[in-house]
């Protein structure tokens, strides 16, 4: 079977046919008189090929700029090493809550009391928490790398989930309420006593479209108000006392650590849940205190740190795993090419099938759908990499580096996202004879094959 692409301007596919002259009419009407180009072998269409397009992979040195800037636009204090977060450590725990509680809710929006925040054990038990995907299970294939690496066979994982960018607090969610409604009725309804919106950027490389698309819009983070009430009074306890908030995170990963190694399983925690803060520039010594594997101390057990970033040239700790995200503009390629042909990262990419959808008295729109699960529903190779599926769990830090970490598209609830808002964030592709295939454009024209070892081949 022959399948025909309709492609935009820059290179993302709009839709698919199995007859070239269907595809090439549509791409007239969409093209609406500008040049349509035609790329297929032997067949003569009548109409021009594209013009070549030269795509220079480039290891920049820009990159190791930008985990600077994105350390200045979160606006946070820099800690300095292991002392200054053993001397953070030895805050007393009380004296953190006393200096945080004033930024947790103290009521559910029902009216009933809310313990979380009451004492310091119950805060620190819910300053990490979990989501539909840190919660999954361990699948059975990564359990046998998670046990050469620690000797046992199940990781578990606990994350931080702030309010991403700023973007959030300007932005009406998806179900009605947007933050800044939900914080209008926020001493009221949740009992919140402070309410000071910190202006910092924590997603500096963000994109208009990762924006549209975050998955702060998606699933239990939407039902609920109290979860965005949760994730804006987390941001504020942080930017409002940053030295308490890094007390009480410090006795939080402890209780996770704890909890996990008298289970007899590894603990992972994931800092930038919603948000793109170089933690190893903020607190290093956080990762150094949970950085030994030979600890006795259990209150400082080995901890694997792991996230997901757009600010290429991040220089991490050992157990701070970093896979690179894709947007799908050019900064972002630049960054790309550095962090797999300099650092052997993973790149994260979002994958989507072009479907459509009638729109209530228009004509159908061009939509993203999620691949299928099992075999086909992801390339087998993109940028000249393995494809890994990212969905069957969040355990970055076992699979193969450098790799494509594939991602199905979450579509946000009510977002009303298409093709356009969705933008070359989401790497668009069809179902051909059960496989997935998608087209090359010149930012996804990469090849970083040769940087490939045998292991992630
Ligand atoms: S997708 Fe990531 S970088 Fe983009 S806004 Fe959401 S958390 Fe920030």
């Amino acid at each position: 079977m022959k399948a025909f692409a309709v492609m935009d301007r820059q290179g993302d596919m709009v839709a698919v046919f199995d007859s070239v002259g269907a595809a090439i009419e549509t791409a007239k009407e969409e093209a609406a008189g500008a040049p349509v180009y035609f790329d297929g072998p032997g067949e003569d269409m009548g109409i021009e090929e594209p013009p070549p397009v030269e795509m220079a992979l480039a290891a920049n040195a820009g990159a190791a700029r930008a985990a600077a800037k994105a350390m200045s636009a979160c606006q946070l204090k820099a800690y300095d090493g292991v002392r200054d977060f053993e001397e953070i450590m030895e805050m007393d725990e009380d004296e953190a809550w006393e200096r945080l509680r004033s930024y947790f809710p103290t009521r559910r929006a029902s009216g009933r009391r809310l313990k979380a925040y009451d004492d310091a054990p119950t805060m620190a038990g819910n300053l990490l928490g979990q989501n539909y995907k840190t919660e999954k299970k361990t699948p059975r294939d990564v359990k046998r790398l998670v046990r050469e690496r620690t000797g046992r066979s199940e990781a578990t994982v606990m994350g931080l989930s702030l309010l991403p960018h700023t973007q959030v607090f300007n932005t009406r969610a998806a179900g009605g309420a947007d933050v800044q409604d939900i914080l209008s009725v926020a001493r009221k309804r949740y009992g919140l006593s402070v309410i000071e919106t910190p202006r910092a950027n924590v997603c500096v490389r963000s994109t208009k479209e990762c924006r549209a698309s975050c998955l702060v819009f998606s699933g239990r983070n939407l039902a609920d108000d109290y979860n965005t009430m949760k994730k804006y009074s987390l941001m504020q306890a942080l930017y409002g006392d940053t030295e308490a908030f890094i007390r009480m995170l410090g006795r939080a990963i402890q209780r996770h650590s704890v909890g996990s190694h008298n289970v007899r399983k590894t603990p992972l925690v994931r800092l930038n849940v919603f948000s793109d803060i170089p933690w190893e520039l903020v607190c290093p010594g956080i990762f150094s205190y949970f950085g030994d594997p030979e600890q006795k101390d259990a209150k400082r057990g080995y901890v694997q740190f792991y996230d997901y970033t757009k600010v290429p040239g991040r220089v991490v700790p050992d157990n701070y795993d970093i896979t690179f995200s894709y947007a799908g503009d050019e900064e972002n390629a630049v960054g790309m090419d550095h962090e797999v042909m300099e650092s052997g990262r993973r790149v994260a990419v979002v994958f989507g099938l072009v479907g459509s959808r009638k729109e209530k008295g228009l004509a159908r729109v061009a939509i993203p759908t999620k691949p299928p699960k099992g075999p086909g529903g992801f390339p087998e190779k993109f940028l000249g990499l393995k494809v890994v599926d990212g969905d069957k769990s969040d355990l970055r830090p076992y699979d193969p580096a450098p790799s494509v970490v594939a991602l199905r598209w979450k579509i946000p609830a009510n977002q009303g996202a298409t093709l356009v808002s969705a933008g070359a964030f989401v790497v668009r592709g069809a179902l051909v004879e059960g496989q997935f295939i998608c087209a090359e454009t010149p930012i996804r024209t990469r090849d970083y094959a040769a940087f490939a070892d045998e292991e992630s081949e």
